[in-house]
């Protein structure tokens, strides 16, 4: 197996471009399970740890975060916890600390589980993924039309994650997961929640419940018409238990040895009306304070 290193972005996309089967590599916290799991011999790895751009983030001018896709999460939590609390929130349950040291998004992106952790905040933030090819050079894909099938995305062989443009949080975030234990553990579902007051719109992600990540759109819908924006009032709890009704109406789950299909929608709505009551509660105790 070659292992090619390219150190600058341009350079890593020309490698692309000339091995398209080369298997980009990141944390490896993905990539070399597979490998020692003898899942599949790659014809060559490509390092992206040594270009430099992927490891950074900054403030576009539009006043969005570009945060590098080889960031890793110990990172985010750290330096953008309090921009992002809800990714940052999911980022604390993944794996242990070896794994948040080395994994990152772009390697969730990049392996696009259904269960991958990250995906549900990016799509409760109305997330965008940069992709980029030599030939064809940039591509912003909406999270929510990233991944399409069961570890399947829609990057093209010859193009690579660049990074994942965010706004930073404009009101409560959330994320709330359900495994077999607490610590080191796929999960058997996951949800997000995002609050956008300026747009009174209420995001969600929904994890683990379906052949790709998702957002449960009419859960969304549904309590961004039915919320009192001006937060004079708490939520309604018929309210709270509709929301979590639409949400795990758009799983589509499997039985698997994590759980059933039947929990997992149950579970789900629990964690719908549990996240935004969250939420909402923080929203209510901000408005009274400002
Ligand atoms: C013990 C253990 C516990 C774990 N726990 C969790 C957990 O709780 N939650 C969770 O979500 N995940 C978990 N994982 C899975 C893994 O850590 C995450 O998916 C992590 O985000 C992968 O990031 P990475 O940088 O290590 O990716 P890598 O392994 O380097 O790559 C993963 C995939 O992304 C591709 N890729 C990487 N970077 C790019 C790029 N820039 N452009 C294009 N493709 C790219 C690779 O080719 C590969 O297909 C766990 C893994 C282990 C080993």
């Amino acid at each position: 197996m070659e292992f090619l290193r390219p150190v600058s972005w341009a350079d890593a996309l020309a490698a692309k471009a000339a091995r398209p089967g080369a298997v980009p590599i990141q944390g490896g916290t993905d990539v070399m399970v597979e490998i020692n799991f003898d899942a599949g011999r790659p014809e060559a790895l490509l390092d992206l740890n040594p270009v430099r751009e992927l490891a950074e983030w900054d403030v576009a001018e539009d006043g969005r975060l570009r945060v590098g896709a080889g960031v890793p999460y110990a990172r985010l939590i750290g330096e953008l916890g309090d921009r992002l609390p809800g990714l940052a929130q999911a980022s604390r349950t993944v794996g242990s600390p070896q794994i948040r040291n080395r994994g990152t998004i772009g390697g969730n992106l990049g392996a696009a589980s259904p269960a991958g952790d990250g995906h549900p905040p990016l799509l409760a933030g109305d997330a965008e993924i940069e992709v980029e090819s030599a030939e064809r050079g940039v591509r912003m894909i909406p999270a929510a039309e990233f991944f399409t099938g069961v570890k399947t995305n829609a990057l093209r062989d010859d193009e690579l994650i660049r990074a994942f443009w965010i706004a930073p949080a404009s009101g409560p975030q959330y994320f709330s997961k359900i495994g077999t234990r607490n610590a080191m553990v796929i999960a058997v579902c996951s949800f997000a929640v995002a609050l956008h007051p300026e747009r009174r719109r209420v995001g969600t992600g929904v994890g683990s419940a379906a052949p790709t990540p998702r957002r449960a759109t009419a859960a969304e819908e549904f309590a961004s018409a039915e919320l009192d924006w001006t937060g004079r009032r708490p939520l309604d709890p018929a309210v709270a238990r509709r929301f979590g009704e639409l949400a795990a109406g758009a799983a589509s789950p499997i039985d698997d040895v994590r759980g059933t299909a039947g929990y997992r929608r149950h579970a789900l709505a629990v964690l719908a009306r549990r996240t935004l009551t969250w939420a909402w509660n923080d929203y209510v105790a901000g408005r009274r304070v400002s």
